[in-house]
Order: structure tokens, then sequence, then C-alpha cells
């Protein structure tokens, strides 16, 4: 690629995907880098309902409408991981797994990953009956009885969307309290194959070469094993912000600090979404942020090349 990209973006999540539309729209070169599947976190997720405008969607297929929306205004989309990014006077190297590129302005749309338990069980057992994505291998327990660890929106969706599927869902959270909405919370209370074991944290996961069972304490110290021949682990997720995290400022939990026009502490380098230090994590406010991120990332172009 010859010609210096006026706004690279790294990630393809709704963040990404959004300050896409806006940038190409705009007339600017828009390149987004993904080193996966488009979309993020939510091409996992099996039903989004919250999304403004549109009643019931899955997050793949939202994905896809945002990918050719942003292609329609000409953004291009290169398969490579981004490996470094660094400064160069007034323009951004970008080197990746097959190539290096210069850009006026970087947006991070880098997402977030899901958190672990931190049992040696859950490493040796994750593929073998330990996963982190119930809408991807949901369909793999059919008939089973499972267990979702978690009290969050992700843990109750997840444990919903299971009910359907598995015979029998434990949700296993370390409180009585829940952080997942009240809506989630009545569907869930609502549905009888869903029991809520509360109070109690996971010890182990047990089995040799594939989940069995796993082992709970509760807040009294009492331990049960539950039969389950599998863990969703949905105990919240961690921000991806290990490639940039010596460039811009980033807070305590790792999560890139951003001002009110999503420019972080280096001029020109903007961050969106999940990675961002946000108070919601939601698809339509990563969205908001990759608009914003766009909209002023597009000024320093314009004084960069006028
Ligand atoms: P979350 O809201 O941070 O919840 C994480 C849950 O895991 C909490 O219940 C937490 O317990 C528990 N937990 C954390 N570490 C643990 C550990 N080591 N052992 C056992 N339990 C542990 O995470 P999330 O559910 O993934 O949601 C993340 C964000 O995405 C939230 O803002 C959420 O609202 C949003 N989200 C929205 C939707 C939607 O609107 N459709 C869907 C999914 C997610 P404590 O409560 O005791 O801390």
């Amino acid at each position: 690629m010859d010609k210096i990209i006026d706004i690279a973006i790294i990630g393809s999540g709704p963040g990404g995907m959004t300050a896409a539309i806006y940038a190409a729209r705009a007339g600017l070169k828009t390149v987004v880098f993904e080193k996966s599947t488009i979309g993020g976190q939510m091409g996992y997720t099996n039903e989004i309902e919250n999304f403004p405008g549109i009643d019931k969607i899955s997050g793949f297929d939202l994905a896809v409408i945002l990918n050719e929306q942003a292609k329609k205004f000409n953004a291009e989309y290169i398969n490579e991981e981004v490996k470094e990014i660094r400064k160069e006077g007034s323009l951004f190297s970008i080197t990746t797994s097959n190539g290096e590129y210069s850009a006026y302005t970087v947006i991070l749309a880098l997402g977030a990953s899901p958190r672990t338990l931190g049992l040696e069980s859950e490493k040796k057992l994750r593929g073998s009956g330990v996963s982190y994505c119930a809408t991807c291998d949901g369909n793999f327990y059919k008939g089973a009885d499972v267990a979702v660890v978690g009290g969050g929106n992700t843990a109750f969706e997840d444990a919903l969307f299971l009910a359907n599927i598995c015979r029998k869902v434990y949700i296993i959270h370390r409180r009585s309290e829940f952080r997942a909405e009240m809506i989630l919370q009545e569907q869930v209370k609502k549905t009888p194959n869903i029991e809520l074991v509360v109070n109690s944290t996971p010890k182990d996961i047990l089995g040799k070469f594939e989940v069995e069972g796993i082992k709970v304490i509760n807040t009294d110290g009492n331990e049960r094993d539950i039969e389950v021949q599998g863990v969703f682990v949905a105990v919240g997720t961690t921000p991806n912000s290990d490639l940039v995290k010596d460039l811009v400022n980033i807070d305590n939990y790792g999560y890139i600090i951003t001002d009110n026009n999503m420019e972080t502490s280096v001029h020109g380098i903007f961050a969106v979404g999940d990675v961002r230090n946000t108070v919601l994590r939601q698809i339509v406010t990563a969205c908001a942020d990759g608009a914003i991120a766009a909209q002023n990332a597009g000024k320093i172009v314009l004084e960069n090349t006028k």
C-alpha cells in the first residue's frame, strides 16, 4: 500500500466498524486491521435486542451489516494482526504480521477478552468442557447438565440460552445479589431448568480428560460437587490493551484513558469501545465512541493534509 492511510482502525467490533463507516463516508482513506473474524465479542452474541431500531438480531448478522455498510463507502479491510504502533513525526507506523503501513491517525478498537477463574483445572480442561462462549459452544451440550459461573448480564444471558438446549443449567455466583439486569433475573427465575447456586465460588473443575463436574465452596466453607459436562465461565472481561500499554495512558485495570473526543494521551491516537475506560460497555456505546473518534480523527487528517 503506497498511499498514507488517513484513519487506521485496529479492530472490527462495533466501535471499529462504526468508525470505519463515518471515516470512509467522509471521503477519508480508511483501513480496518483485523487479526481474526469481524465483529469482535459481538460476533459471539446469540441475540441482541437492545440495539436501537432493530427488534432482534444475532451479533454475527449485525457484524456483517456494519461491515458491508463500511465497505460500501470504500473502507478497506486488511486481515493482518497489528504487532506494533510507533509515532514517527506527524505519522504513525503500523507493523503487522505481513507488512508496514503509515497513517495520519489511529483508532484503537481492540475490545476485551473473557476473564478466567484462574484455576489449574480450568486451564487443563479449556476446550474439553470449559468454554467462554455459550453461543459458540452451547450446541455441544444438547441434553446435558452444565454450569455457568458469574452473576452479570453475560452469565444470565448464557444461562437462558443454554436452558433451551441443556437438561439443567446451574448458575454459580459468589454473592446472593446479581449485577444482571432485573429483566434477565426475572426470566431466569421463571425458567424451571435453571438452578441458582449462590454465595458459592468454584474451587475446582472436576474431570481428567473432560469436564465431569464442578466443586464449589460456599461462604460458610461447605463444599459441594455438582455433576456437569460443561462449565461456561462468564466472569467479565479484560481489555486487550497490551499492544499499546507503553504508548498511551491506561488506568489501573488496563483500560485506555481517553478524553471526551475519544483521544488518548497521544495526539492522533483514539480509543473506542470496550478497551476504553468508560461507564458502559455496550454495542451502542461502542458505536457512539466510533462515530466521535472518526469525526475528531478526521479533523487531524485535514490539519495534516491541507
Ligand atoms: P460483569 O457485569 O463484570 O459481571 C461479572 C460477574 O462475574 C460478576 O457477577 C462478578 O461477581 C463475577 N466474577 C468476577 N470475577 C469472578 C471470579 N474470579 N470468580 C467468580 N465470579 C467472578 O461482566 P459481564 O456479565 O461479562 O458484562 C460485562 C459488561 O457487558 C457489563 O457492562 C454488562 O452490562 C454488558 N453486557 C450487556 C449485555 C446486554 O445488555 N445484552 C450482555 C452482556 C454483557 P460480583 O458481582 O460479585 O463482582
